[in-house]
This record gives structure tokens, sequence and C-alpha cells, in this order.
């Protein structure tokens, strides 16, 4: 059996119109010979009646801090009513389908709310559907705990629960179908001339998304890239081919072509952080500042990034709605932080940039040319980050795709 798990984001399912699409691509490709898993996610974005953000602040106004297992039954509930709805869109429209939830299709997850992994998947009730002949409608972004508790997984959950069906299914191929014609070489909301890149290795597009492009979510590549499933990243309202995932290209009878990774693949941001600065000079016990600074934020679970720890001072950065707390913990430690409130971090991503002289050199100049002051600034082997106002996130973002010519065809 040929199989595909082909997942729709929010936008692919937010209207009749675009449901109606999405069940045109699904009857194209059964009728070229595929068994097909349909992973949806809740329709909509933010405002839309049944989006997950809607039913966050529906709960939020009776209770701001909500119970965290009852939070993801309701947030679980965008998925099942898009799912229900397009198994009988299908069939309206003479296609054979049967929803699942997460829980049916067999996804067992570690019991973690808001942010469950999953564990494993037990595929037989989905593989009865596709060997009957049935599209199987999976809701996306649940399955349940080992503890038999539902659970959601974290933003961008949907793109993992395909990922594990695929790979649990040993799917041809894995398609990612969202509003963008692909993975870019920014995105595209924001860089005018971003370019689309029509293939890129596993390792770039986990790098790009860790970094922010949120296309598709890291864990969904890192899930796919276990089996070496090729995952397609396409729009669902262009026929265009998007961009292939995977680390060779090449019919089966050619020769493998690896690709390899890029110098640059892409400039990301991501926004709503807040950098937090504590002098240290002329403190008695400057020397176990950072121990009590670090150690206070790890119990009270507070995630922190970007740290740099220098004689003088300490800084770090934290989620924008973190800040307020960040503040009261270190003041209960009689440390009073300097705090930016809306910063944003860009990156330059690129696997193959390490060891390569002058890049630093270019991301400074791209910055200072637009005068954007950098905040802070890190590296790896793969990335460059620069933390900066949030209000010159978008020009710092351009600047950084002018500067290394990323629009351009024979830039990459
Ligand atoms: P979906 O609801 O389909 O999962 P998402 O909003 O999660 O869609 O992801 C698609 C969005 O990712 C695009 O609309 C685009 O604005 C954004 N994006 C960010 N970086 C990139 C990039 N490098 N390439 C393509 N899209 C990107
Ligand atoms: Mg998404």
């Amino acid at each position: 059996m040929r199989i595909l798990v082909q997942k729709f984001g929010g936008t692919s399912l937010a209207t009749t119109e675009a449901r109606s699409r999405v069940c045109d691509i699904v009857a194209a490709n059964q009728q070229a010979g595929y068994a097909l898993v349909v992973v949806v996610s809740a329709m909509g974005r933010e405002s839309a009646a049944y989006a997950t953000d809607t039913l966050i602040n529906l709960i939020k106004e009776v209770n701001p801090d909500p119970l965290p297992r009852e939070l993801d039954i309701l947030m679980s509930c965008g998925e099942t009513i898009c799912g229900v709805l397009l198994a009988n869109q299908l069939s309206a429209q003479g296609i054979k389908a049967r929803f699942l939830s997460g829980e049916q299709a067999g996804i067992v997850t570690d019991g973690n709310y808001g942010n469950a992994h999953i564990r494993y998947v037990n595929p037989q009730k989905l593989m009865e559907c596709l060997e009957n002949g049935l599209v199987a409608v999976v809701a996306g972004f649940q399955g349940l705990g080992e503890n038999g508790e539902l659970t959601t997984l974290g933003r961008g959950g949907s793109d993992t629960t395909a990922s594990a069906l695929g790979v649990a299914l040993n799917a041809e191929f894995i398609d990612i179908f969202t509003d963008v014609e692909g993975v870019m070489t920014a995105d595209p909301r924001i860089v005018e001339n971003a370019r689309l890149l029509d293939s890129i290795n596993y390792n770039e597009i986990c790098q790009l998304a860790r970094d922010g492009a949120k296309v598709v979510h890291p864990r969904a590549i890192e899930i796919a890239m276990q089996k070496g499933i090729p995952v397609r990243i396409r729009s669902t309202f262009t026929d265009t081919l998007g961009t292939m995932v995977s680390n060779r290209i090449g019919k089966i009878d050619e020769p493998v072509r690896i690709i390899s990774d890029r110098l640059i693949t892409g400039i990301t941001y991501t926004s709503d952080i807040a950098q937090i600065k504590i002098s240290t000079s002329g403190l008695d016990d400057k020397n176990t500042v950072e121990l009590k600074v670090f150690r206070s934020l790890a119990e009270a679970g507070v995630s922190v990034d970007f740290i740099t720890v220098q004689p003088e001072a300490v800084m770090f950065t934290v989620n924008s709605d973190k800040a307020a707390k960040t503040n009261g913990i270190l003041r209960a430690i009689e440390l009073i932080p300097e705090i930016e409130l809306n910063c944003a971090k860009v990156a330059i991503v690129g696997a193959a940039m390490t060891g390569i002289p002058g890049i630093m050199y270019k991301v400074v100049e791209a910055l200072a040319d637009h005068n954007i002051p950098i905040l802070q600034s890190g590296d790896s082997y793969t990335n460059i980050w620069c933390l900066v106002k949030k209000e010159h996130m978008q020009m710092a973002v351009q600047a950084l795709h002018d500067k290394f010519e990323l629009g351009n065809m024979n830039s990459l």
C-alpha cells in the first residue's frame, strides 16, 4: 500500500471553500493510487470561532491560570471540530472518510499537559481505515497520555502528529500543506523578495525551524528524519511543488545526489522576548550572584535563553509573558534588574557557515547600515543571533536578507 500523510494548517481549513480545495487535493491523490491519512489543525487563526487561541481565551475569562488538564481537553476541541467537518465534507463529495481522534489514531504521549511528546503510535485502527479504502481524517495536536489522560502537543503540534503517523505507517511522503509556497529564505510576510528553497536537507530545516521559521515544527522534522521519510512543505492554494525536505534527491535508479548544507540558508526571527540585565558591580556577593539568579529562576520553572555572564553583569532573555514573574523573583533575592520589554531575536542560519571568516562582520555591517543597535549577540556552529528592539526586527531581517543576497537566485 502506498501511503501519504497530508497535514493541513489552520488557514487551509478556515472556510468551506478552503476545505473544498483540501477535498480536491485528497481526491486527486486518491485517484493517483495513494491511501490517505489527513491530519488537521483547528480552523482559522487567532479570532476565528473555533481557533485554538479563541478556546484559550474562553477559559482564561473565567480563570487566568487554567487547570492544565481541563485546558488541554478544551484546546483539543478545535482539531476535533475541524476533523469531523472535513470528514463529512469529503463524504458529501463522494469520498469515503472516517474521523479519528488522536487517541483513536493511536497517538500515545508522555502525559505532559500543554506540551506533550509523542512516545509511540499504535496504528491498527488507522490501518483498518486504509485497508477498507477510507480516508482517515485525524485530529492533529492531541494524544492520549500513558496515564490515560488527554494531552496536547504544544504549538505546531499537528505537524508532529503528521510526522509520527508518517513514520508509523512508513508513508511515501509526509506533506505539510500551509498558506505559503514552501520554505523560504525568510518569512515572506516580512521580506518581500524571500525566495522559495525547492529542496533542503533535514539539518538545515531543523536549524531554521528551531530559530523561529514557524512554517514547520522542528520536532516534526526530527521525527521524519529518524526514518528518512521525505517531507514536502507546500501551499494548499497553488499547484506548485513546494519544498522537498530529504537528505537525497533523485529517483531510485538515478545516482544518489546528496544535498549538502548551504553556507547561509535563511534569516529567521522570534519576537515577544524581554531582556533582563543585572549589574553585579559593587555587590558584596558578586561571585555567587549568578548562581543565585539561575537557581531561583530554575526553581520557579522560568526558562531562560541568550545567557551572557560577564564579570560586571548577568544578562539573559525570557519570554515577554514571564518578564513580570522574573522581575518578582529577582527582587525577592534583592536584585534590581533592568528590563527591556519589547525585544526580538533575529538570526542568520546556515549549517555550513562554521569557520568561514567575515560573516559576523557582514551581520554587524548590515545592522549598522540601518542604525539598528545590537543589544546582545551569540553564535553557534550554524547560527548567529542578534537581539534587537522589536521595532527594528522587520528592518533587521530585511537588511540581513539583502546583505547576504538571499533573494538572488545565484546566491545559494
Ligand atoms: P499553518 O497554520 O499552516 O501550520 P503556520 O502559521 O504555522 O501555518 O506557518 C506558516 C507561516 O510560517 C507562513 O504564513 C509564514 O508567515 C511563516 N514563516 C516564517 N518563516 C518562514 C520561512 N522561512 N518560510 C516560509 N514561511 C515562513
Ligand atoms: Mg504551523
